[in-house]
């Protein structure tokens, strides 16, 4: 379906024709009807689906439908995102969708002068996108009245919960008014995410972009056992090998994030590493590096990582699975925006045998796993082929096999996509510096 044909009007149409869209998402064709009508809506989509344009584009319209020009301005929409980078995401598409529309906006987080967005704020805005725990700071300070907001969006609310939000979200919706829209978007729909639903929506209805908990199609899974102790030198042989260009590395925690960026930096590629302890400062220059490829190489946390916009990201690794299955869906999400085909490699040890299999049985498939000749194949995750043997053909294939441009060499390469990517055989280490000089 076209966005012509969504009921949008002419600066709506304007706006999305500049961005370069013609064709609405499944999400958008759902979410932009039912907002236009003053519908509460309860959404299954996560990062990659178009779910911001999805809210952006019809509740602009809805204020410009009911503008109250002359009057003064005051904060008429919320956005309330888990984290800074989804929140200045949002609101770049705020600002995008709306250029050719009077109204203002402002984003508020965290992490950096509260003075700026108090002056910002005192000019009057229309639109403010926020992490809770700021957005909690100006209410006290009184630099913000949130008495006449009319649409309330909890964007990727899931997040926000496990993030333990729960709390500052009551407190704003207990100051914000009972009579407004409210749109609640979220990757999973745990209880308490329906539970939440169930007290602020108002018959809300539901829709889905993609079926829940659900890896998108478009990507390529890959399992790479491996020793804990290689994962790094394998990753850096990928990398080298297939010529991966623009990486997003996922860790579990905030340690083993620095200590990889900077073991891959004396591998010669090019790492940034973004977490919770990073100024915001340093996390909006690793992104931007990153985009424009100065930075090959991105290692966040899960929760760091959460909203990160990057269009067509070819590649997501696991540099360790998640604790918890449902963030390997989350991860794998960066990968394959927007049509494109994407792949997720995860490199698995022993002790990560049970996290693998709880993801399989979310995903209700398994993973394929593929050896990588000249690195030592985790005994376990070879001896046992999960499930319906897919992975115990590929096991056949190419246990033990450590020099050989096996079946493994293949399929990995067919993944990575560049032509002889598979005909270098050899020592891995070997492989590991060739590799990135040759790359990088
Ligand atoms: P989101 O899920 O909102 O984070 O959007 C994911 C990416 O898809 C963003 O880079 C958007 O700019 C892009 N996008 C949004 N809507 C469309 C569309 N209709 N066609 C193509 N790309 C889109």
């Amino acid at each position: 379906m076209l966005f012509k044909d969504l009921g949008l009007t002419a600066e709506l149409l304007s706006a999305v024709e500049k961005q370069g869209y013609e064709e609405a998402t499944p999400i958008q064709q759902q979410a932009i009807p039912l907002v236009l009508e003053g519908k509460d809506v309860l959404a299954g989509a996560q990062t990659g689906t178009g779910k911001t344009a999805g809210f952006t584009l019809p509740v602009l319209q809805r204020l410009q439908l009911a503008n109250k020009e002359g009057q003064k301005r005051h904060p008429r929409v919320l956005v309330l995102t888990p984290t800074r980078e989804l929140a200045a995401q949002v609101h770049e598409s705020v600002r995008d969708y709306g250029r050719y529309l009077p109204f203002r906006s402002a984003v508020i987080f965290g992490g950096v002068s509260i003075n700026p967005q108090k002056q910002k704020l005192v000019k009057g805005v229309d639109i403010v996108v926020a992490t809770p725990g700021r957005l909690l700071d100006h209410v006290q300070q009184r630099s913000i009245d949130l008495s006449r907001v009319e649409i309330l969006i909890l964007d990727e609310a899931d997040r926000m919960l496990d993030m333990g939000f729960i709390r500052d979200i009551r407190k704003i919706l207990a100051i914000i008014p009972k009579q407004r829209q409210t749109l609640l978007f979220s990757a999973t729909f745990s209880k308490e995410i329906k539970s939440l639903a169930a007290e602020f929506l108002h018959q809300p209805v539901e829709i889905q972009a993609t079926p829940q908990n659900t890896a998108t199609e478009l990507v390529s899974q890959i399992v790479y056992p491996v020793d804990k102790q290689r994962k790094r030198e394998l990753l850096s042989h990928k990398i080298g090998e297939e010529n991966w260009q623009q990486v997003l590395v996922f860790t579990r925690t905030k340690h083993v994030a620095n200590k990889l960026a900077e073991q891959l930096g004396t591998d010669g590629i090019t790492s940034a590493a973004i977490h919770g302890n990073k100024s915001q400062g340093a996390r909006t220059k690793a992104l931007a590096d990153f985009k424009a490829g100065r930075v090959r190489v991105l290692v966040a946390t899960d929760i760091a990582a959460r909203g990160i916009d990057i269009d067509k990201l070819p590649h997501v690794v696991n540099f360790e699975l998640p604790n918890v299955a449902e963030d390997y869906v989350h991860r794998i999400g960066r990968t394959a925006r927007a049509g494109q085909a994407g792949h997720a490699i995860s490199l698995v040890c022993v002790d990560e045998i049970k996290l693998l299999r709880d993801i399989e049985k979310l995903l209700g498939s398994d993973i394929e796993k593929v050896n990588v000749p000249g690195y030592d194949v985790n005994p376990l995750i070879k001896a046992e082929p999960i499930q319906n043997g897919r992975n115990g053909r590929n096991n056949a294939g190419n246990g033990g096999n450590r020099n050989s441009n096996g079946r493994g060499r293949q399929r990995a390469s067919a993944g990575g996509g560049r032509p002889g990517a598979g005909n270098r055989s050899g020592g891995a280490r070997a492989h590991s510096g060739g590799g990135n000089r040759r790359a990088s």
